[in-house]
């Protein structure tokens, strides 16, 4: 466990050079957006290596990691039984096309925590969004879904408009390449609004095939349903003759040991999953009731199908971080993030930053605003502005929380004393750095 002083990262040379030649062959420098620091400016860090709740980018910086990968890390990088895990599936072979038994230990795992039944494995939350939909179209025979704006879902066509994550920070409405069909199938209603889902329902209920939204959203910044958003809509949905399809790829074994469900118990019909379930490679899944799964070919009739789906090696990470994310596990997780919350606060209350810090289970995030973000209107109208210089001193500071004010904040267990008096330090002067930002002209 290394003490390191605050201030202690070199210039990030090495990062500079490495994103310059990145950019010559990869779009934008990056394979993921929010990753290219767009919205905060400055040189994204490439990292070479983790360990538990820390990161060390090509300069030999070092930095507390609060990002997690976005999410999956639950355990911290590098925990030794999942490496063991990968280390040993690997050696088995890497994929043989075929069933594997560990394939039912993890959907066994998943189910065993959720209201699902049967899941069905994939390689991305985007691949398990884009199934759930088409399942939802297939049982009920309809086109139309109903969004949430502000809500993200993977970049499937139809989930695109008014979404969170990286669309909402660079501030697109939908992307290019959506047509106008894909386009017209999806509604988007505001977050947390029913009498908007309500009037939806009243005009379109029969050509509705089913509501998709976060279990709790958390792509806009952390935002959770009000009470009892998610029975409405449940309710809503089977009053319709729709399906409820509940996105749990952020919150599902994140927010608590049985995702969003164990802390609001709403069972949805469809389910997705990715994140944490992957165990930090490409696996995710989508799972609904004996009845609904029956539909998916070779069952039943909805194709879908994935060459490494279920993939050995990505079943062994995801099962050993389950394995090991038990009842203490979410206890300590719990605890990190409401000890990163109160020093979020501290600080920004010292320095007179107007915010608040919304909490889904263990996911939070700090907003520059005065009132409850119940929506993406909500997020958008704060003075996100404040957010670059924000985050450039944390980073300074050796500290990683992710570079956009639209996204969670992620904890993992791994979290020490030394990490946490990090944190304090690089947030006094976060704080500050907010409080000096100024408001750039029509912002
Ligand atoms: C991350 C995320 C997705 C997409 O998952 P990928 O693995 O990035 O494709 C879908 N839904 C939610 C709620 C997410 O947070």
């Amino acid at each position: 466990m290394s003490s390191v002083s605050a201030s202690a990262n070199p210039e990030p040379k090495e990062s500079a050079r490495l994103f310059e030649r990145a950019t010559e062959l990869i779009p934008g420098g990056v394979n993921s957006p929010v990753r290219a620091f767009n919205s905060v400016g400055g040189t994204p860090r490439f990292m070479v290596s983790g360990q538990g709740c820390r990161l060390t980018d090509a300069d030999g910086g070092t930095y507390v990691d609060l990002v997690s990968s976005w999410g999956p890390m639950i355990l911290g990088h590098a925990h030794p039984a999942v490496v063991e895990a990968v280390r040993s599936a690997a050696s088995q072979g890497l994929s043989f096309g075929t069933p594997t038994p560990g394939e039912i230990d993890l959907a066994a795992e998943i189910v065993a925590r959720t209201p699902v039944e049967q899941v069905r494995l994939v390689n991305s939350g985007t691949e398990a969004t884009m199934s759930a939909i088409r399942l939802a179209r297939g049982i009920t025979g309809r086109s139309v879904i109903v969004k949430f704006s502000g809500c993200y879902h993977g970049h499937v066509d139809a989930l695109l408009a008014d979404a969170g994550s990286g669309i909402a920070t660079l501030g697109l409405p939908t992307s290019p390449g959506v047509t106008g069909a894909q386009a017209a199938d999806t509604v988007v209603v505001p977050y947390n609004d029913l009498d908007a889902v309500r009037a939806v329902f009243a005009e379109r209920g029969a050509e509705i095939a089913c509501v998709i939204t976060e279990a709790a959203a958390g792509n806009m910044g952390v935002v959770p349903p009000v009470e009892g958003f998610n029975a409405a809509l449940r309710d809503l949905c089977h009053d319709n003759g729709a399906l409820l399809v509940i996105d749990e790829v952020m919150t599902g074994f994140r927010a608590s040991q049985q995702g969003w469900y164990g802390c609001d118990g709403v069972a949805g019909d469809l389910y997705t999953f990715g994140k944490v379930m992957s165990g930090g490679l490409p696996a995710a899944a989508f799972g609904g009731s004996v009845e609904h799964m029956s539909y998916l070919a070779p069952a039943g009739p909805v194709y879908q199908a994935g060459t490494l789906a279920g993939n050995p090696v990505a079943v062994a990470a995801g099962l050993t971080t389950l394995q090991n994310a038990d009842a203490a596990a979410y206890t300590t997780l719990a605890a990190n993030a409401d000890r990163l919350g109160e020093l979020i606060t501290t600080a920004l209350t010292r320095e007179g930053v107007p915010h608040v810090l919304q909490y889904a289970g263990t996911m939070l995030s700090p907003f520059f605003t005065d009132a409850p973000v119940r929506g993406y209107a909500d997020a958008k109208a704060a003075e996100t502005w404040r957010y670059p210089a924000f985050f450039h001193a944390m980073l300074d500071h050796g500290v990683f929380p992710p570079p956009s004010a639209f996204e969670g904040w992620f904890v993992s267990t791994a979290l020490d004393d030394d990490a946490f008096s990090r944190i304090e330090t690089g947030l006094a002067a976060a704080a500050k750095a907010a409080a000096a930002a100024t408001r750039p002209d029509g912002a």
